[in-house]
Order: C-alpha cells, then sequence, then structure tokens
C-alpha cells in the first residue's frame, strides 16, 4: 500500500511539475507577448519609414528633373537616424529577454521547490505516520490557489514571486519542525548537519572531498548488515529488525560477526556467568578461547541476537533456538542460534555458515593421485557394495557428491534413495526416488518400482534396516553397484557398524567391496609454518625410512612470533583438508567379517595386504608438510 501511494505520488509529482511549468508560461507569456507586440509595431514603423525614404530615393533617381531639391538631403539626413534606432531596438530586445527568462526562472525555482515538498511530505508523513492527509492539504491547496489566483492578478513577477515564496515556507516549515520532532538525529533536514550533508554532497560532485557522515547509529560500526529470519511473516521479520536497530547492542553484534569472520570462526559459544561472560570459537574444527567480555554489554548484545531471531528476550532458562542473517565483505552467512539455561548461567552457541565451498574434484578434497584413481575405478566398478564413511559431519557428504560427479553418468542409470525430509543436494542425471519414513516407510517400499527401472547404481546413503539391506545385496548377484554410507570412527568399523545392522553376514561380506573413509585435518599456515630437521627416532616412530624426508613442518612457537601472522591469524593453520584411508575388501577380511568381525583382526589383514590404514595415510601428509605431527595426533585421537 505504501509503495503504491509512494509510485502514484512520483506520477503526481511529474504531472504537477508539467502543471507548474504551464502555469509559469501562462502567467509569463502575456508579459512577453506584449512586450514582443510593441517592439513588433516600433520595427514595423521603422521598416515604413526606411521604405518610405527608400521609395522617395528611387523616384528621385527616376525623375531627376522633377526631384525636388531638398530630397537628396532628406535622405542622406534619415540614414543615421536608421541605424541608431535599429541598434536601439536590439538593445531593448536583449534586455527585455534576459530579465524576462530570469523571471522565468526565478519562479520555476520556487514552484519546483513547492512541488519538490510536497512530494517530499507526502512520502515522509506516511513512512513516520505523521498523519500525510492533512499535512498534504496543508502543503498543497493554500500555494496552488494562490498561485492560480496570481495568474489572473496583474502583479510583477518581482512581487509575485516573494508572495509565493512567503506562502511555500509558511505552510513547509512546520511540516519540517513536526518531522524533525519525530525522527532519529540522522533523518532530520534543515539542521546544522543537514546543511553539512548537502552541501558535502554537492561538493563531492565536483571532486571535493568534505566529510560529513550522516548515518543513523545502526549504520556506524563495522560495514555488517544483518537480517531478522526468525518469524514466519516478513511485518514481524521487519519489525524485528527496527527494533534490533534501535538497541545500542546492534553494533555490537554487527562487530562480533566481523570479528568471527575475520577470525573464520564457524561457531561461537557464550557462557553467561554472574560476573562475566566466557567466549570460544570453532576454527577449522578446533575450539579456541576468545577473550572474555562483560556481562552488561553481552546481555545487551545477545539481546539483539534474540530479537533478530525472534526468540524471547527475556527467557534465559528454556532451550531456544533461531537463526538470523548477515552480510560481510560481500559474503552472506546464515546465523543459527540457540540459548539454554545451565548451571553457571545461560550458554549460547551462534553459528556463522558461509556459502558452501564448491569441490570439484578429488584433488580439492585433497586425495592423492594414486588413491583417488583407485578409488574412480572402483566407482565404475559394474557390481558389488561401496561403503563411504567419516565421524559425523566430518565430509562424508561432499565425498559422495564429489565421486558421484567423477564418475560417469551417462552411459550408466543411476537412482537415488532418500527420505522425504532428508533430500541430498541434486546431481545432475541421477534420479532421486523418495520413501516417507514418518508413515513408517523404509526403502523396501520403493524397491519393486525401482527393480523394474533396470538402474546400474543404487545410491542408498542410509540403510535404515536389514529388510532393505537385504532387498540391495540381492541386486547386487543381477550385476548392480550398491553405493551407501555410515558414520564410523575407521574404514574397518565402518563394516563393522553395517553388520550391526543385523544383516546377514555372508551375504554383506559377499557383496562388500571397499570402503574410503575421510577425516579432515588441519592444513598448516603457508605463511608461518616452520620447517625443522626431525630427529632420527622420530622418523622412525613414524616409519619414514631414513633419508626420505629431509624436514618436516609444524607452527611457529610463541617466542618464533615477531607479529602474528595475518593469514591465519596466529593460529599457526588455516583450512582444512581430507586424510583418506581406502580400504579394499579382500577375501580374508570377507570370511573375518563373517567368522569373526573385529577390528583388530581387520585391520591386520588390511597391513597384510599392505593397504594404508588412516594413520599411514595422515604420515604421508606428515612427511608433505601439509599438516604437523601433533594435528594428526589430534586428529587420529577423534
Ligand atoms: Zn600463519
Amino acid at each position: 500500500m505504501r509503495r503504491m501511494l509512494g509510485l502514484r505520488t512520483s506520477y503526481g509529482t511529474a504531472i504537477l511539475l508539467a502543471v507548474a511549468a504551464t502555469l509559469g508560461l501562462v502567467t509569463h507569456q502575456r508579459a512577453w507577448a506584449q512586450a514582443g507586440l510593441g517592439e513588433v509595431l516600433e520595427t514595423q514603423a521603422i521598416g515604413n519609414e526606411m521604405e518610405g525614404a527608400a521609395r522617395s530615393k528611387r523616384e528621385n533617381n527616376q525623375n531627376p528633373q522633377q526631384a525636388s531639391p531638398q530630397a537628396p538631403n532628406a535622405a542622406v539626413a534619415a540614414r543615421p537616424q536608421d541605424a541608431a534606432n535599429r541598434f536601439l531596438t536590439e538593445v531593448n530586445q536583449i534586455s527585455l529577454s534576459v530579465a524576462n527568462i530570469l523571471k522565468l526562472v526565478l519562479i520555476f525555482v520556487i514552484l519546483w521547490m513547492w512541488v519538490s515538498a510536497v512530494d517530499w511530505v507526502n512520502r515522509d508523513a506516511q513512512i513516520h505516520q505523521l498523519g500525510y492527509f492533512k499535512w498534504n492539504a496543508i502543503v498543497f491547496f493554500p500555494f496552488m490557489a494562490l498561485a492560480l489566483l496570481l495568474v489572473f492578478l496583474p502583479l510583477a513577477t518581482i512581487i509575485r514571486a516573494p508572495i509565493l515564496l512567503v506562502v511555500f515556507l509558511a505552510t513547509w516549515i512546520p511540516y519540517v519542525v513536526v518531522h524533525n520532532k519525530n525522527v532519529q538525529p540522522h533523518q532530520t533536514v534543515l539542521t546544522g548537519s543537514w546543511w553539512r550533508y548537502v552541501f558535502a554532497s554537492l561538493a563531492s560532485k565536483v571532486g571535493l572531498k568534505v566529510s560529513a557522515e550522516r548515518k543513523a547509529e545502526y549504520e556506524k560500526g563495522a560495514a555488517v548488515e544483518l537480517f531478522a529470519m526468525g518469524a514466519e511473516d516478513l511485518t514481524t521479520n521487519n519489525a524485528n529488525l527496527l527494533s534490533a536497530r534501535n538497541s545500542p547492542g546492534y553494533l555490537l553484534v554487527k562487530d562480533l560477526i566481523a570479528d568471527m569472520a575475520q577470525r573464520r570462526s564457524e561457531r561461537l559459544l557464550l557462557d553467561f556467568t554472574q560476573q562475566a561472560v566466557n567466549v570460544r570459537h570453532e576454527i577449522d574444527g578446533v575450539w579456541h578461547n576468545g577473550d572474555a567480555r562483560d556481562r552488561e554489554s553481552s546481555d545487551v548484545m545477545l539481546a539483539v541476537m534474540k530479537t533478530l531471531a525472534n526468540l524471547e528476550v527475556k527467557e534465559r532458562r528454556k532451550k531456544q533456538e533461531g537463526k538470523f542473517g548477515a552480510k560481510f565483505e560481500g559474503h552472506t552467512y546464515l546465523c543459527p542460534i540457540s540459548s539454554q539455561g545451565v548451571a553457571t548461567g545461560e550458554r549460547v552457541v551462534m553459528n556463522l555458515r558461509g556459502e558452501q565451498q564448491r569441490f570439484g574434484s578429488y584433488a580439492d578434497l585433497g586425495m592423492r593421485e594414486g588413491l583417488h584413481q583407485q578409488w574412480a575405478e572402483l566407482m565404475a566398478g559394474e557390481l558389488g557394495m561401496l561403503v563411504f564413511s567419516s565421524l559425523p559431519g566430518g565430509g562424508v557428504t561432499t565425498l559422495i557428491i564429489v565421486s558421484l560427479e567423477e564418475t560417469d553418468r551417462l552411459m550408466r542409470d543411476f537412482v537415488a534413495i532418500e527420505e522425504v525430509n532428508h533430500r541430498e543436494a541434486e546431481i545432475q542425471n541421477i534420479a532421486a526416488h523418495t520413501y516417507d519414513a514418518a508413515a513408517g516407510e523404509t526403502p523396501v517400499a520403493l524397491m519393486p518400482k525401482l527393480i523394474r527401472l533396470y538402474p546400474n547404481v543404487y545410491i542408498c546413503r542410509d540403510l535404515v534396516d536389514a529388510e532393505s539391506a537385504k532387498l540391495l545385496f540381492k541386486e547386487v548377484n543381477d550385476e548392480r553397484l550398491i553405493v551407501t554410507s555410515v558414520p564410523a570412527k575407521e574404514a574397518v568399523e565402518a563394516l563393522l557398524r553395517i553388520l550391526q545392522m543385523k544383516v546377514p553376514a555372508k551375504e554383506f561380506a559377499a557383496v562388500v567391496k571397499a570402503v574410503l573413509y575421510e577425516r579432515l585435518i588441519r592444513k598448516l599456515c603457508p605463511d608461518c609454518k616452520v620447517a625443522y630437521t626431525p630427529p632420527p627416532d622420530v622418523l622412525q616412530k613414524l616409519g619414514i625410512p631414513a633419508g626420505k624426508v629431509e624436514k618436516l613442518y609444524r607452527p611457529p612457537k610463541p617466542e618464533e612470533i615477531e607479529k602474528p601472522c595475518r593469514t591465519c591469524q596466529g593460529l599457526g593453520y588455516k583450512g582444512r583438508t581430507g586424510v583418506f584411508e581406502l580400504l579394499v575388501v579382500n577375501d580374508q577380511m570377507r570370511e573375518i567379517l563373517v567368522k569373526q568381525p573385529n577390528v583388530d583382526l581387520l585391520k591386520k589383514a588390511a597391513r597384510a595386504a599392505h593397504q594404508r590404514l588412516l594413520q599411514e595415510e595422515g604420515i604421508l601428509m606428515v612427511a608433505k608438510g601439509v599438516t604437523s605431527i601433533p594435528e594428526l595426533m589430534r586428529v587420529l585421537k577423534q
């Protein structure tokens, strides 16, 4: 509604401006016309005079005898007079036009100011709810009536202009006063700061730089834009945003988001205790202590985050969850937030989720060449079962997407089995079929239909139950490839996890071909990592043959840091990559799975087959200088 009114006024402005211009011309054309008529008559008189003289001259020439003796003298006398007259006329014409144009411009400027003011009052009174109906009438009608009246009054422009100006100001200034009383300081007009701002904007147009910032309180601070997203409807979200902006905590939230983005903090933990607020940041999957904050400012900051997320600000015991949005340096972030009362006070967790990083290839994920070729061959296989695994949230989703995108989907038909409420990212040329767990359905419900489609590959990320697994195992006998996933701590454990779902061990052991396991590990910061010569016993422990690796790398020690590294914010690590373990199931492992399923036995079998386990793959990355020994230890302990 408001927007529509705004639009209508814009048209109104155009029409009004046209009317004003016409009025201006009408009032002045008469004066112009009058002046013009006088000049025309004058010119004509001169013309006649000149013609008369010329004619008498011609007559004299034709009849020299009859010519009066005074005639030549008269003609000669008329000529200088002519020139003088013409000159005077021209001067008069020019001065008349300039004066008229100036008068016209004056009237036009006043009319333009009035039209702009009418338009502004109309919109502004609606925005700030100052009674636009009343103010429109006050600013519009008296001036309009007077302008029309003046058209018919025989008054000089020099008198008309001040009258119009006085009436304009007398109706507009009262609105300005009311407006200034009802708005934020940065929104006032005709005040000192407003004039400075207008001057600065004009100066900047001609290349001068004058600093005269006119910003709302909420616009100050870090260049972060916040969005209220917690409520279902736009109106509530807008109201929440406006109320958040009025709080001094708004700037604190902006600073917080900027700080998190600069630190690459993915998650923030705020522990509100009696005395202070303890701060922790999760960066690349590791928690780091931040500087503690004071209670007062943190309370105001939390109130703003809760308002943006449409949560109860005063509720500090019950668990609440919501989200808001932020934009900083061209990146948009989703900020899910949860708060809950704990023994020491209130605990708040706020996430900063940026756009998902796109991984296009195995190399992007950090998989070494030899390993990814081996895996790509398995993915291209015609039958069997392939298992993806990681810790929960350990990168398996991305790993599956890259594996599917890298494999041939044009010569083979893929079907994906997904739970209707847990849909996966769409992949080109893979048709997804859904079952509804809430309605008691499992993948079993889809199988009869899917079997009739004769797909080459089934993707069932979640096996759910033994029955679904059994049906899929059966399909392998018809030369189908099955792709599945399961959370686990290492590759061999992934096999045992599937067995724990009470699937028939014999059938499972017969179809399973390989497990690809991933663990995320932090990469050393390329700008501050320090090279060192590892002692021989360390190399021996790591299983690195002597003479193979001359240098290993580690983050700088505190005493080695002259000034904190900007690349990694002094953490020594930046970003994460994957450590991959590929377990190819052989007959010995199949026997173990059926007879004595056990982690140690499976690992032993893998080593006997010269397969690199997670630890060995990690040591390779240490040797390459991608990561450090302490980081690998940390990751392997997870
Ligand atoms: Zn660094």
